[in-house]
């Protein structure tokens, strides 16, 4: 596992419209993507990143919004409460910032990496981050909220990640079918 090297999957990429798999049971090989992930968001300055973003399957997502490291498996919002609207980016979107109307309080239930159950009340900034992550993790992106003019602005740019995303997968496969390519 650890030779696995995981990276982040751009707007077009088909890992981030699936839907992920909840854990069974958990092992090491979950603890070390996990810690993958943190090393990922930590180093993109991201306050959050969900399995899928790396092209996992398995329903993990690790959320810092300054109060501390989570590291949760299978998280599901449980209660919602109010409403605030942030502007939101997506380190799967880049370049895009969306105004989002979600919950402001929530209460969260998970695992967490040593597969204990953990319940997670939480407000403002984290309840948005924490809303954002499960999105990704049954395939929705901050761009299914845009609206019709947010759409307009940001069509242009989202056809040229999407050309891109094609573009990688396309030289990954490339890569992939043979050692030496000349
Ligand atoms: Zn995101």
């Amino acid at each position: 596992m650890s030779e696995t090297v995981l990276k982040i999957r751009i707007y077009g990429d088909p890992a981030l419209r699936k839907k992920a798999k909840e854990v069974s049971k958990v092992t090491s090989e979950h603890r070390e993507i996990l810690s993958q992930m943190s090393r990922i968001m930590y180093e993109q300055s991201g306050i959050g990143l969900a399995s899928p973003q790396v092209g996992r399957t398995e329903a993990m997502i690790v959320v810092d919004v300054g109060q501390g490291l989570y590291k949760l498996i299978n998280p599901k919002v449980v209660k919602k409460q109010g409403i605030q609207a942030l502007e939101e980016g997506c380190l799967s979107v880049p370049g895009v910032c969306i105004k989002i109307k979600r919950a402001d309080k929530v209460l969260v239930t998970a695992l967490d990496d040593n597969g204990k159950k953990v319940s997670i009340e939480a407000e403002g900034l984290l309840a948005c981050c924490l809303q954002h992550e499960i999105d990704h993790l049954k395939g929705k992106l901050i761009v299914d909220y845009a609206s019709f003019i947010d759409k307009l602005k940001i069509k242009k740019k989202l056809a040229a990640l999407e050309k891109k995303a094609k573009n990688d997968i396309l030289s990954e496969a490339k890569n992939k079918s043979c050692q030496l390519q000349l």
